[in-house]
């Protein structure tokens, strides 16, 4: 297979340009002509259709969630980067692009995320018109702070709810568009298959989830904005709605899955408290700005944080990393967290956390400040503890967060299936085995805002015969939708989904987790098939078919997880480097940090499926021809 990334010609800074220069147009008043399907709502999603809208296109617009505006993006806390360079300390187009390369551990693709950083100013302006409520400073101007990974200040907030606010600014743009009929909006609807037609993208089957009832939906191109699926995990910060389905079936209709072991495990997050939990929450990385991390020095040290003395403390990340302190990258961070609690030396009752301090920033700015900088979040974390961070450290300790990993697109974001493009979370394109804080909400919109709206256009310029939902293609995917729904519902064994769903998770995390070995992950590779097959022959799915039914929604979500995972896991085999999120046990320096091996692996690793079979590897080498390789060091 030839993966043709279609990287344009011409210096970095230009090859948006030209590529935008080249691509073929649709006339105004032939869009109306044309009919796409955008999946999903999140941040990509309602951006795209809202976007489309405008520009003439008929739209479907589909999300699981009772409203477009409960989509995961919702829950974003800390911030959306660009490179505006208000506080004028040195920000630039150019060390955006920089900071993200570097920070991705040199696995992405330069030309993308260049374009990213490029566009990442428009995506502010967009979201001021939109009248979304950023923090300014005294002046008026939007105010910035500090992300991780960066020696700028670059992030703009609304408080600690910058992807509610953003939301809600896509949502109404998107709610313009469906009030003019430009948009047709279908809510509570689960997308199983992606039709295929002469190899083209040329629909979806799904799930009505109120009625049960399977529909069909014909377009001349789909895209794709279904997020990540951080919750094959089973805890992770994730919505629990988040999920793989959409994606993974379009892999299964022959779209190529990229880099899935490019997990984020994000380091500031509630610890978990018992076997009660469901999911995990987010203390934004913004705190980590005014907080500072420590545990004792000595190993099981009990006392209370208050009796620990200035010298019996080790504010580990600034000793280890002077340069970038508290604010190293996520992986860094999260590592160093791991590997002060396997000493020995974590804090609170499982051992398995580290103190985020809040008392010099207090002493320093007032309790006030803080109260305006991080008011939701402290509060947040209050009702979950019972603990007032005001007065005692949080605790915190990493958790599944987001994964770089994705459907493979080129650089018009077009997957390798002809009219299938994927935008958001679900793709692999810019953030390489490590995502900047603050970058994903920066990613979605661009692709939303200001790529897909350009890019589709030279899709659909030649394109397509018209087809409608009696073509036997459509006819055949509802066939395997009814078939697999009916498969669940007649197995009445004894497991709950939750329970398959837990230990799935576990096996994820103890092996496919934090950090991965060969013989760790040759045993994850036995264990996943087992407890699949188990899963096919003992899982109680109660409930019909055609009605609201929760369980089954979730037993169609895990059985896509248990084939994903295997795909995570085989990945993680492969690569046997360290970078980013992916640390291989086998590949670290002498001082326990990741060491990577650009001789071998400086490529997107792109699986395709085959079935029972093997699954097929292919490689699109990564050239770096503007950033220097550099064994990343943030000392
Ligand atoms: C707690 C938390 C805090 C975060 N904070 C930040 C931050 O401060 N800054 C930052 O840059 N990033 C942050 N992130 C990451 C960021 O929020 C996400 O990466 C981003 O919002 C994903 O947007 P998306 O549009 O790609 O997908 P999502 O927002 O996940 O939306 C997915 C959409 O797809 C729909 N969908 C899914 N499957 C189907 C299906 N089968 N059929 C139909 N519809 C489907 C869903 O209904 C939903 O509408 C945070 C993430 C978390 C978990």
């Amino acid at each position: 297979m030839n993966l043709d990334s279609r990287i344009p010609d011409g210096p970095i800074e230009q090859k948006w340009d030209n590529r935008k220069r080249d691509l073929k147009l649709v006339n105004p008043a032939n869009k109306r002509k044309y009919n796409l399907i955008v999946v999903g709502t999140g941040l990509a999603g309602a951006s795209a259709a809202a976007s489309l809208g405008e520009m003439g296109y008929n739209v479907k617009s589909f999300c699981i969630q009772d409203s477009p505006r409960r989509a995961h993006s919702i829950a974003a806390q800390g911030g959306i980067n660009a490179a505006k360079n208000y506080p004028n300390d040195g920000d630039s187009v150019w060390r955006l692009f920089y900071d993200t390369v570097k920070g991705g551990d040199y696995r992405s693709r330069e030309a993308n995320v260049h374009r990213l950083a490029q566009l990442s100013n428009n995506i502010i302006d967009q979201c001021v018109a939109q009248g979304v409520p950023f923090a300014r400073d005294y002046g008026g101007l939007l105010a910035n702070r500090s992300f991780g990974g960066a020696q700028v200040s670059r992030t703009f907030y609304a408080r600690g709810q910058t992807g509610q606010q953003l939301l809600l600014g896509a949502y109404s743009s998107l709610s313009r568009q469906v009030s003019t009929g430009q948009v047709e909006m279908h809510s509570r609807f689960e997308m199983y298959d992606l039709v295929l037609v002469d190899g083209k993208a040329r629909g979806i089957v799904g799930r009505n989830l109120v009625t049960g009832e399977i529909e069909r939906h014909v377009g001349d191109a789909v895209i794709l904005a279904t997020g990540g699926y951080g919750a094959v995990f089973f805890l992770s910060t994730n919505a629990i709605n988040s999920n793989v389905t959409a994606a993974w079936r379009c892999h299964k209709r022959g779209a190529l899955f990229a880099n899935p072991c490019y997990t984020q495990i994000h380091p500031t997050c509630i610890p978990v408290s018992g076997d009660h939990q469901s999911k995990l929450t987010l203390m934004s990385e913004s705190l980590r700005n005014d907080g500072r991390v420590w545990v004792p020095k000595e190993k099981g040290d009990s006392r209370s944080p208050d009796q620990i003395p200035e010298e019996d403390r080790d504010y580990y990340l600034e000793r280890r990393y002077p340069s970038f302190g508290n604010l190293v990258p996520r992986d860094v961070a999260s590592r160093n967290a791991k590997q002060v609690c396997d000493e020995g030396r974590g804090v609170g009752p499982t051992g398995l956390s580290v103190y985020l301090d809040f008392t010099d920033a207090i002493k320093r700015l007032g309790e006030n400040v803080i109260r305006e900088r991080y008011g939701n979040l402290f509060e947040m974390y209050e009702r979950i503890t019972g603990e007032n961070p005001y007065k005692v450290p949080m605790r915190i300790y990493p958790a599944v967060h987001y994964t770089m990993g994705g459907l493979w697109v080129d650089y018009d974001l077009m997957s390798n299936v002809p009219g299938l493009f994927v935008l958001g979370e679900a793709n692999f394109s810019d953030h390489g085995a490590n995502r900047l804080g603050a970058s994903a909400l920066m990613q979605g919109l661009c692709d939303g805002y200001f790529v897909i709206p350009y890019t589709i256009g030279d899709y659909l310029a030649d394109q397509p015969e018209p087809i409608d939902i009696s073509h036997p293609a459509f006819e055949q995917s509802e066939q395997q939708v009814r078939e697999q729904i009916d498969k669940l519902l007649s197995i009445n064994g004894k497991k709950t989904v939750r329970q398959y769903q837990r230990e799935l998770g576990l096996l994820m995390w103890e092996y496919v987790g934090m950090a991965r070995s060969e013989s760790g992950l040759n045993k994850v590779l036995e264990e996943i098939p087992k407890l699949r097959e188990d899963f096919w022959q003992n899982v109680a799915v109660p409930g019909q078919a055609d009605q609201f039914n929760k369980n089954l929604e979730m037993a169609g979500r895990l059985a896509d997880f248990f084939e994903l995972g295997e795909l995570m896991a085989r990945d993680a085999l492969n690569r046997s480097e360290s970078c980013g999120g992916h640390f291989r046990e086998e590949s670290q320096t002498e001082d326990g940090e990741a060491l990577r091996r650009d001789d071998e692996f400086s490529y997107v690793a792109a699986w395709e499926y085959n079935g029972d079979g093997e699954p097929g590897l292919h490689k699109e080498d990564l050239t770096f021809d503007n950033v220097k390789l550099t064994q990343r060091s943030y000392k």
